[in-house]
């Protein structure tokens, strides 16, 4: 892939000692750079070639790492969790943390809270590597958690939260106010260069009919993605099997609010005729393991994310909440996404690390209908790249294999540099744009103010 670049004026050029492109059939290449023209890619070719062409370009990575894209995090409550982080008890029943913890802080969270939240949670995310954050659908003040995206320079898509069928404690919007939300986060990013107003529902069965239909709509004629949780668990398809007598992806399907712009959150607990519908309308699903582990969703018993896959499903990996899962970590998630593909099927012939690592990159922007744009060092695409740091003690040997040991042996720690739309955003593991430790200050602050305010844990 070798790209004249002598006339374009090239503004930073990654260097390692090994590349991953990602690209489909390509594997990892050596003393090879990226070279970086405003926020693109405009070249990936031999080190000593970009180097002698632009001396003048400065040059960040280096002997020691190994360059991959940014990774994509498919499902993320940028709001509610992160003040109360790591929390909510793990031991409690079904219900109870939603009604005694999620629904107070969402109900005490101000604007401030919000713009808080998002940027330490894209704060966590891109030290781990992820500069791309699909929003899960629960964001009450887009335009603060728009400003964290901008104070942590990374992209990703957004909404505003809505639904229309009245659910404790809160009455429901109407159809035409909920859609309206959407369209003002939409004139909110219309132009935004790293970050997309998607529409998104909080989705599961707080949403008629009518709602579905006209947001699968809207986003359709908006040419952007719609994105709401269906069946982490099996209350889902209960509550449809008895409003409907369908299950939610037939019933979905039958109204005609799927297709390929639709990215479901978990999709855990599908049937037989869910799967062929989701198939033949080329719907999207957002898996997050690591949530269902904490959560005690049944995923080891249910879950059909790699029979999906197999099928020819697109699917991308997601970290979901702090309270669910926790580690905002995609390189964990993909690893977890491998061990238990192998172990539930009992089969350790399928889906490795390699395959973990297409769905947190190249598949995961297919799944978000974006491979034209992010997922792989490729000429062209958005300039997000992570540097990982390969002197550490988890990658002493190097392996031939750089991705059995990115996946198995390694994960966010190792991961040093991050450009984000061609801005360095992440130096030796620190943030560039923002204060780390006065943001610290703050988040203690206002944790004991949200506790107190929402009485939580009483
Ligand atoms: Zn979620």
């Amino acid at each position: 892939m070798s790209d004249s670049t002598s006339t374009t004026a090239v503004d930073l050029i990654v260097s390692a000692d090994t590349v991953l492109t990602m690209e489909p059939g390509a594997t990892h290449r050596a003393n090879t750079s990226i070279a970086i023209s405003g926020d693109r890619i405009v070249a990936v070719d031999a080190t000593d070639a970009l180097l002698e062409s632009h001396p003048e370009a400065p040059v960040i990575g280096g002997a020691g790492t190994l360059a991959l894209p940014g990774l994509i995090n498919a499902h993320q409550h940028l709001t509610g969790d992160r003040l109360i982080r790591s929390m909510i008890p793990d031991d409690l029943e079904p219900g109870r943390s939603i009604f005694e913890w999620a629904v107070p802080a969402h109900a005490a969270h101000t604007g401030d809270d919000d713009e808080l939240s998002a940027t330490l949670s894209l704060i966590e995310a891109a030290c781990n590597g992820v500069t791309f954050t699909v929003e899960a659908g629960t964001v009450a003040h887009p335009d603060r958690v728009l400003a964290g995206f901008d104070a942590v320079g990374v992209g990703g898509t957004l909404g505003s939260w809505g639904w229309d069928v009245a659910g404790e404690p809160w009455a429901g919007d109407t159809v035409d106010e909920v859609l309206e939300r959407q369209r003002e986060v939409q004139r909110l990013t219309e132009r935004h260069d790293r970050v997309d107003g998607w529409v998104t529902l909080v989705g599961h069965d707080l949403m008629s009919d009518e709602l579905v239909v006209a947001a699968s709509e809207l986003a359709r004629d908006s040419n952007t993605g719609i994105t709401f949780h269906l069946s982490p668990t099996d209350s889902d398809p209960a509550s449809y099997l008895e409003r409907t007598g369908k299950r939610p992806a037939v019933h979905l399907d039958d109204l005609g609010a799927l297709g390929p712009h639709v990215l479901l959150g978990h999709g855990v607990h599908l049937g037989d005729d869910e799967l062929d519908r989701l198939l033949a309308t080329d719907t999207a699903i957002a898996y997050c393991p690591w949530a269902y582990l904490r959560l005690g969703q049944g995923v080891t018993r249910a879950g059909r994310h790699i029979e999906f896959i197999q099928r020819g499903g697109r699917v991308a990996i997601g970290c979901d909440a702090e309270n669910a899962g926790d580690a905002i970590d995609v390189l964990g998630a993909a690893a977890l996404a491998a061990g238990l593909a192998k172990d539930m099927a009992v089969d350790a012939t399928i889906f490795g690390a390699h395959a973990a690592l297409h769905h947190a990159t190249l598949g995961a922007a297919d799944a978000l209908g974006m491979s034209d744009e992010i997922g792989s060092l490729s000429v062209g695409k958005r300039a997000d790249i992570v540097l990982v740091d390969t002197t550490g003690p988890e990658w002493v040997p190097l392996s031939p294999d750089p991705v059995l040991q990115l996946i198995w042996a390694s994960d966010g720690r190792s991961v040093r540099d991050v450009v984000s739309s061609g801005r360095v955003v992440v130096r030796d593991g620190e943030p560039t744009l923002v204060d780390r430790s006065s943001l610290a200050v703050e988040a203690a602050e206002r944790h004991a103010r949200l506790v107190r305010d929402a009485r939580l844990g009483h």
